[in-house]
């Protein structure tokens, strides 16, 4: 699969999360999506990090609009809140 192609599939898996479903994994197809943002809290741009907690793969998007209903950590949230919170997974991206 093209990179861009995985890439997408991860952006559609993400936002279906953020929407409140249980999209499947692209790479394991387990419904074990986690995904968090991390920004700005006034001007609401940021990253986000979306991981399969199942097979340990996802993608890391930066610069993006954190959408007003999504919960996100600030920007200088301390390292170790961060890891404690997103794992070290396989950037397929
Ligand atoms: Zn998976």
């Amino acid at each position: 699969m093209k990179k861009i192609e995985t890439l997408k599939k991860w952006l559609s898996v993400a936002a279906s999360e953020v929407e409140g479903n249980e999209p499947r994994c692209p790479s394991c197809a387990e419904t074990s999506i986690d995904y968090q943002y991390v920004g700005n809290v006034s001007s609401h741009l940021g990253y986000l990090d979306v991981w399969c907690t199942a097979c340990n793969t996802g993608v890391h998007v930066s610069r993006v609009v954190v959408p007003e209903k999504s919960g996100m950590l600030p920007l200088d949230t301390p390292d170790e809140i961060l890891l404690e919170r997103i794992p070290d997974f396989k950037n397929v991206f």
